[in-house]
């Protein structure tokens, strides 16, 4: 069996494997790497079965163009010909900013780097961005803000050396699988931890303190451990002092969290709060773990502001064991924000509206820039709708499924005068393009993915891609020459070599240096050995700064037409929206069907037996699924996980944007439920 390196293809935790090929070429299993820093020889059942989607029968092998209405085979050049006359036919009639791009957090960093240079060189917009919109938008936004920097502060190895964990908002042994299992390795030495989620997890089982608070009460929540902290006079006071500023603001915006009013607001009793604030302030050193059950609400970016507060307030930051540790979602998620697949940022959040960084990349790449910062992906919906955005390139992603309200999304994309998309499996998204691009796969392209702790490493082409498909670096490079730019990149470490020129805190990362360790950013020089911990000194904008935060309700609550609240999430079995996943056999069988979470007491009242068929309504839309019956949910809840596309649950959720990073409340919303 011949092993190849690479980096797993779902969730931000990165761990590095090795692909097995036999002797006549095909991908046979996956062995984890004993040497690799994060998964030290580990890996969960997604990891292991890696390899299995790759060589599917229904991988996309050629390019497809829509005539008469039906997509048909093309050749490469009459597709990628059509993509650049139409898109800038688009461009020359209803200006520039009628176009979309959505880049991938799938896809290489060399790839998203690419796809940014291909919108604002290419065709002269800064409308990019990608699903970081949709999962960690806020965290960007808040950490930014308060520390000067969007990422997780700590590494994963931390875990090791912390005294007591809280984990708000993260299903982790779920979504991070091997970070949960590092977590509950941690419990079993003796570390505390606080659970703060309305649903029983798994790692609530193992807590000191669960806390079952109501969804969307974060910031209450979160405010009151806070001034029960200040009350008993548990802050870090030399660490405020020196390191942060904004304190007496922050105090007086606590006030009105009593545990009284706390309680009221959360569902908690009192007791639990004074518990949390003793627990997590008498501790040494504790680590905040969070994802998206802090980040996907109307008020995602103030829960965010409430989550740093806490680390500022109590001196957890800066040192090892400690530190804001936003989970990201995908695999390169990290890795595309960094790269500038964002509406206001190139790579190293160097932002467009500066004219030095302009001139900079301007000189770079040959051409004059645009300065006005471009559209979210979420506007983009809407303009789409509204009918001033005409054309849209979607990388690796599938809105239809994966954006809030699927009616609104489809309308959308159905509004457009052009779609394309580059994807390896025909998705849902695909089935309304224009023109259908086969990509790569993780396993038939070199390039580097940078994982939730800043991690930066390189996956190695273990196969030859199917029939014509063609990496994603390689299509782009083609669209770039077409626009008549110099694009002689024959190797994607010629495109890191460009990013490590532009980008500071890229500037020593070079392919000859990513070993087994990778490197963490930022890592500004050749010599520079790379950055596990963030703000040790002083935060990356000087002082960290506190950021008051008031309580606001979710935008649509349970009423007497729909009584239940929706909360969707992931499962330990499936990624996203199952495109890969569902066609990896073993992952399939364990999990088949569409199903949601239903408290018994709810059922009981509602006449729902175990595995009946249930129909959720909201008013966006509806869906069937299997009812599966728990106290996983508390009674007034139901779950439902959003990779069945026949029971799609974002049919149902709620569109409502944060007003400053634009993510959608995926986690909370009013739904009726009805036994059928
Ligand atoms: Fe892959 Fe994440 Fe599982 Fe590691 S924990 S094997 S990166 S899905």
């Amino acid at each position: 069996m011949k092993p190849t390196l690479s980096v797993c293809p779902y969730c931000g935790t990165g761990c590095m494997f090795h692909l097995l090929q036999d002797d006549n070429g095909r991908l046979i299993g996956v062995e984890p790497s004993g040497g690799h820093p994060v998964s030290r020889g580990q890996l969960c059942v997604k990891g292991w079965n890696a390899h299995a989607f790759v060589q599917h029968p229904d991988r996309l092998t050629k390019p497809l163009i829509r005539r008469n209405g039906a997509l048909e085979p093309a050749e490469w050049d009459e597709a990628l010909d059509l993509v650049h006359s139409r898109l800038h036919q688009i461009a020359d009639r209803h200006g520039r900013d009628s176009l979309m791009f959505l880049s991938s957090a799938k896809v290489s960093n060399e790839e998203n780097y690419l796809l940014m240079k291909l919108a604002r060189a290419g065709f002269g917009t800064n409308n990019i961005d990608h699903c970081a919109r949709l999962c960690h938008s806020s965290t960007v936004t808040g950490l930014v803000e308060t520390l000067g920097s969007g990422a997780m502060t700590n590494s994963i190895n931390c875990i090791d050396q912390t005294d007591l964990i809280l984990v708000i908002g993260s299903n982790t042994t779920a979504q991070h699988p091997l970070i949960g299992s590092r977590i509950l390795q941690a419990v079993q030495r003796g570390t505390q931890l606080i659970v703060a989620d309305s649903r029983k997890i798994r790692l609530s089982r193992h807590t000191d303190l669960h806390l079952r608070h109501r969804n969307g009460t974060d910031v209450a929540l979160l405010n009151g451990i806070m001034r029960q902290i200040i009350a008993e006079g548990l802050e870090d006071r030399t660490f405020i002092e020196q390191r942060t500023e904004n304190f007496a603001a922050l105090k007086e915006s606590l006030e009105p969290y009593t545990l009284q009013r706390t309680a009221e607001l959360t569902g908690l009793e009192p007791e639990q709060i004074i518990a949390t604030a003793r627990l997590f302030a008498g501790a040494d050193k504790a680590m905040l773990f969070y994802a998206m059950g802090i980040t996907q609400h109307s008020h995602g970016v103030d829960n965010v502001r409430a989550v740093s507060n806490l680390a500022l307030l109590t001196g957890n930051l800066g040192r090892p064991g400690t530190g804001i540790n936003p989970l990201r979602g995908q695999n390169n998620v990290q890795g595309a924000c960094d790269m500038g697949a964002l509406p206001d940022v190139y790579s190293g959040y160097q932002k467009v509206s500066d004219p030095a960084v302009r001139k900079k990349f301007s000189r770079a790449w040959g051409v004059p820039l645009p300065d006005n910062p471009g559209m979210m992906s979420t506007h983009a919906i809407d303009a789409a709708v509204a009918g001033t955005l005409k054309g849209f390139f979607i990388l690796g992603e599938n809105p239809i499924l994966s954006d809030a309200n699927q009616a609104h999304v489809r309308q959308a994309l159905e509004n457009l005068d052009f779609l394309v998309t580059i994807d390896i499996f025909m998705t849902e998204t695909c089935e309304l393009a224009d023109v259908v691009l086969p990509a790569s796969c993780y396993a038939e392209k070199d390039g580097t993915f940078t994982n939730t702790e800043r991690r930066i490493q390189h996956g190695r082409t273990a196969i030859s891609s199917p029939g014509e498909a063609r990496t994603d670096w390689h299509i782009i490079t083609e669209l770039l020459k077409r626009c008549g730019l110099i694009a002689d990149y024959t190797n994607p470490s010629q495109i890191m070599d460009e990013i490590a020129q532009v980008t500071p805190s890229y500037g020593g990362i070079s392919y000859d240096r990513l070993d087994i360790n990778g490197l963490c950013w930022p890592c500004p020089d050749q010599k520079h050995p790379g950055t596990p911990i963030l703000h040790r000194d002083q935060c990356t904008r000087g002082k960290g700064h506190f950021s008051p935060v008031s309580y606001k309700a979710s935008k649509e609550l349970p009423d007497a037409e729909y009584p239940l609240l929706l909360s969707t999430g992931r499962t330990y079995f499936h990624w996203h929206t199952g495109t890969m996943t569902r066609r990896s056999h073993l992952l399939d069988r364990e999990e088949r069907k569409a199903f949601a979470e239903l408290n018994p007491k709810d059922a009981e009242k509602l006449g729902v037996r175990e595995q009946q068929k249930i129909r959720i309504s909201s008013r966006r839309g509806t869906i069937e699924v299997m009812a599966e019956l728990t106290d996983r949910v508390p009674p007034g809840q139901v779950f439902v996980p959003f990779h069945f596309a026949e029971g799609a649950a974002n049919v149902l959720t709620n569109n409502a944007l944060d007003p400053e990073s634009g993510i959608p409340e995926f986690k909370v919303c009013a739904v009726r439920v009805e036994a059928l």
